[in-house]
This record gives structure tokens, sequence and C-alpha cells, in this order.
């Protein structure tokens, strides 16, 4: 069986929470791959290539993680890939409902394919990409929520 593992998300941007989840990730499967999915219909502030580069340069010392980028259904990239499992963070009650609705259609979609959770750590329990946009567009700080090449970023998105 292959121990490929696919990451998926938004990113938009990539926040500490995200990177405790690929990190520990990484550590348990031999090769993952961090998806941005590009389907969503949420309105994005980066581009899938920005949202690819800032992955990239705050995962560059794993090198088992590798960065691709999907706008399809998650099932159909992650059988592509050869992917076994896929990875989602848990924060909240609130993140459970949600992610069991999309976990039971990714098993009805293709029963091979696992869906594992990994709990966030406690100080990143509250974070998520939109409150850290939120904050960053007011000016207030960041630099503990997110990596600091990221808060460079955003800072640059809010520049007027
Ligand atoms: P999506 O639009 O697919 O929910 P996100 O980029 O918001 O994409 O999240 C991608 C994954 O990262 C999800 O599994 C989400 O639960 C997880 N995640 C996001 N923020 C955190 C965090 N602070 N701690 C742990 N997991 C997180």
């Amino acid at each position: 069986m292959t121990k490929i593992a696919v990451v998926p998300g938004s990113f938009d941007p990539i926040t500490n929470g995200h990177l405790d989840i690929i990190e520990r990730a990484a550590k348990v499967f031999p090769e993952v791959r961090v998806a941005v999915m590009n389907n969503s219909s949420k309105n994005p502030l980066f581009t899938v290539e920005e949202r690819m580069d800032l992955i990239s340069a705050v995962t560059s010392k794993f090198p088992n993680v590798i960065i691709e980028s999907s706008s399809g259904l998650l099932i159909d990239y992650a059988r592509k890939a050869g992917a076994s499992v896929i990875v989602r963070g848990l924060r909240a009650i609130s993140d459970f409902e949600y992610e069991m609705q999309i976990t039971s259609m990714n098993r009805m979609l293709d029963e091979s394919i696992e869906t594992f959770f990994v709990m966030t750590k406690n100080q990143y329990s509250f974070l998520s990409s939109s409150i850290v946009k939120e904050v960053a567009r007011y000016g207030g700080d960041i630099s503990a929520l997110v990596p600091s090449v990221v808060e460079k970023a955003l800072r640059e998105k809010y520049i007027d």
C-alpha cells in the first residue's frame, strides 16, 4: 500500500495552524502532498500560484512535502496522486459537522481512501485564514499567527 497523504485546503493564506498540521503529517507519512484547492465558492485574496509559493517557502525544510494544486474533486486528485490518506485538521466542534459531511461524501466516492484528523494545538484553535486576513486588513499584529513571509505578503496585499 502506498503511504502518500494529501493535506488539502484553500490556504488563503497558510497560517501557523496549517503549518502545524502539515509538519505533523510529514512526520508520519513518507510523502505528503499539500493540495491547494481551487474550486471552492470562496473569493480568494491570493492566487493559487501565490498560495503555492508561500507554502513552498515555509515547508522547504521538509523534503517529503510536495506542493500541488487542483481544481477538480479532491478524491480525483488523491486517486491520481496515488494517495491512500487525506489529512484534515480539526479545531473546534464547529469544524466537526462540515468535516463529517465531506468525509462521508469522499468515502462514498472512494472507499479505499481514508480521512485522518489531526487535532490542532491549543494555541491555534481559534486560528483561521479569514481571521488573519481580517486582522491584517486593519493593521493588527499577526506575527504570532503566520510565518513572517506570509505576514509580509499580507501587508503588501493590504497596502493601498
Ligand atoms: P478548506 O477551505 O478546505 O477548509 P482551509 O485552508 O480553511 O481550507 O483549511 C485546510 C485544512 O486545515 C482544514 O482541514 C482545516 O480544518 C485545517 N486548519 C485550518 N486552520 C487550522 C488550525 N488553526 N489548526 C488546525 N487545523 C487547521
